[in-house]
């Protein structure tokens, strides 16, 4: 039985029905990663040991009949800067290389103690979350496995190669302005962002942290659905999380979507957008359509603003949360008796972060200085609440917002690093869900001339994932393209 072909809740019910042993996934699971990660590096840092360790443990429980958790010995793998117990977790950066947690993340304890899921590895991400390629790695490039000379997107790149590629089934993201649905979109697979407060952060190595939400990517939307019910509700060591009820997310997926209205943002189509990109979104809305639901075109007219007010925002925010990266509370300090303090922080931190992150954290200190901090940042916070409401009205218009997650499909390697203004712009139909808080998923819509893989988005109400899950299952199931994937560790091995 090769692991390669199923999805994870196929995989959940053969190791419940002991036909295949956890054992066995695992090490299928490390074959697969070896037989591909010098073409497309979706990991940071592997744990094999601990991982294979884990997997006799739980295999001794199927045996004993004591087998318990959801996930139970399912392999997944997880960006690099959700902290998970004594694991390497370095946000992809020089500064804390070396650095192994004391504690669990919320959503690691949730999906790795309590569903019994296992850790096989931390994906590569672009430094603390700061882009849209993983070229910002401080450990070097993922690569997109459709086409190894493209971006797999980012900053969650890792987490989708992975998965597109078959070295894992599930991982999970963080998305501050795309970063889930960038890659998804990229590298063919589903991504979900949930809303806001759904999911907790404790644990997360915050980037921006009125934006960032941890979300998992997987091959099917039900893979999502799953996940999403695991990782989601109040949790007391995070007050930014939600008292809400969680839904049984993969209860209702099969619905039916007759009597949903589905709006289209014009602005969404706007010049910018590939014709290839606009071709499958079309056939995705029309297939919408056809299984019942109302097609109405919609307005969102504060979106043009929506690039300046998010990376006003973003920066000001990563500035204030990467202070306490001075070698001293956290990262690795620059050691040399005759320094002064200063010196020590600035060495530390000059040499140690990215050139990205040092842009950002220049430009996020000048924007929250004296003088400024009215023309730039409180002006951001009061273009937000524009886009917030230009949303909420939307919303009594409609169930759901489709349209294209990225403008375009994945550009090639090198294309945009030297032009960051070019790389921020192309965040413009992924970060105006991230500052008016809203859940939206991606899924594979199919794939342009180049073979190269194209995103449906579908943007939901608040805490109404529920509702997107269930158009995107429809949809999948229509287009079926879910389980296609490159043939990469077909061919190696
Ligand atoms: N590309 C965006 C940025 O660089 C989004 C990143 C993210 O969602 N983490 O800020």
């Amino acid at each position: 039985m090769k692991i390669i072909d199923f999805m994870a809740y196929e995989l959940i019910e053969k190791i419940n029905n002991k036909e295949i042993k956890v054992i066995d996934i695992l090490q299928q699971t490390y074959e697969n990663i070896e037989a591909s990660e010098d073409l497309i590096h979706s990991f940071i840092s592997l744990s094999k040991e601990e991982a294979l360790e884990k997997a006799r443990i739980l295999d001794k429980k199927l045996d004993n009949g004591k087998q318990s958790g959801k996930l139970f010995g399912l392999p997944i793998a997880i960006k690099d800067l959700i902290c998970v117990k004594n694991n390497l977790t370095t946000c992809g950066s020089k500064i804390l290389e070396g650095y192994k947690p004391p504690y669990n993340a919320t959503v690691s304890d949730r999906i790795l103690e309590k569903e019994n899921a296992i850790c096989v590895g931390r994906t590569n991400m672009d430094e603390f979350a700061m882009g849209s390629s993983t070229e910002n790695s401080s450990y070097g490039p993922s690569y997109n496995p459709w086409d190894f000379n493209r971006v797999p997107g980012g900053s969650s790149g890792g987490s989708a190669t992975c998965v597109a590629s078959g070295q894992t089934i599930i991982s999970l993201g963080t998305d501050t302005g795309g970063s889930i649905r960038c890659p998804a979109s990229y590298c063919g697979v589903t991504g979900l962002k949930p809303t806001y407060g759904r999911v907790s952060r404790y644990g997360l190595i915050s980037y921006a942290n009125s934006l960032d939400v941890i979300g998992p990517i997987s091959r099917c939307v039900k893979d999502a659905a799953l996940l999403l019910k695991i990782m989601a509700g109040k949790d007391p060591l995070d007050s930014t999380s939600y008292d809400i009820k969680v839904d049984n997310y993969t209860n209702d997926l099969d619905k039916p979507i007759e009597k949903k209205v589905l709006g289209v943002p014009k602005e969404f189509f706007g010049e910018g957008i590939e014709q290839s990109v606009k071709k499958k979104i079309n056939e995705a809305i029309k297939i919408s359509e056809n299984l019942g639901a109302e097609i109405r075109e919609i307005t969102l007219p504060h979106l043009e603003y929506t690039i300046p007010t998010y990376y006003l925002i973003a920066m000001s925010e990563a500035s204030s949360n990467l202070a306490r990266f001075d070698g001293l509370r956290y990262g690795e300090m620059y050691d040399n008796p005759q320094s002064d303090v200063f010196e020590v922080f600035s060495k530390t931190r000059g040499e140690k972060f990215g050139e990205e992150v040092r842009r950002r954290i220049i430009l996020g200190t000048y924007i929250l200085s004296a003088g400024y901090y009215e023309m730039f940042y409180l002006k951001a916070l009061k273009v937000r609440t524009l886009i917030k409401q230009d949303f909420k009205n939307a919303f009594t218009q409609c169930d759901a917002i489709v349209c294209p997650t990225m403008p375009t499909t994945a550009f090639k390697i090198g294309e945009l690093v030297d032009d960051p203004l070019q790389m921020y712009l192309m965040d413009a139909l992924t970060c105006p869900v991230n500052l008016a808080g809203l859940p939206a998923l991606s899924i594979p819509c199919g794939f342009d001339q180049n073979n190269l893989p194209i995103g449906f988005q579908i943007i939901g109400n608040y805490f109404d994932e529920h509702t997107i899950l269930n158009i995107g299952n429809l949809i999948e199931n229509k287009l079926n393209i879910y389980r296609k994937i490159p043939q990469i560790i077909r061919n190696k091995k």
